[in-house]
């Protein structure tokens, strides 16, 4: 299954998009900046194995 991914380049981890300002861990990607169609560009759809945050990976495994 794929999901919206957004790489954080902070920690560079990625994480799954809940919305347009959170990931599901609750981090925050889209803070500083209003969101237009370069950060659209930023999500990608990625194989839950991809997933690099171990908050938003478990919650995909949750689901499954
Ligand atoms: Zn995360």
């Amino acid at each position: 299954m794929f999901y919206p991914t957004i790489l954080i380049n902070e920690t560079n981890e990625r994480h799954i998009v809940k919305d347009k300002n959170y990931c599901i861990c609750g981090a925050k990607y889209n803070g500083f900046f209003m969101f237009t169609r370069i950060d659209l560009r930023k999500i990608r759809f990625k194989q839950d194995q991809e997933i690099t945050c171990p908050t938003c990976k478990s919650h995909v495994k949750q689901k499954c």
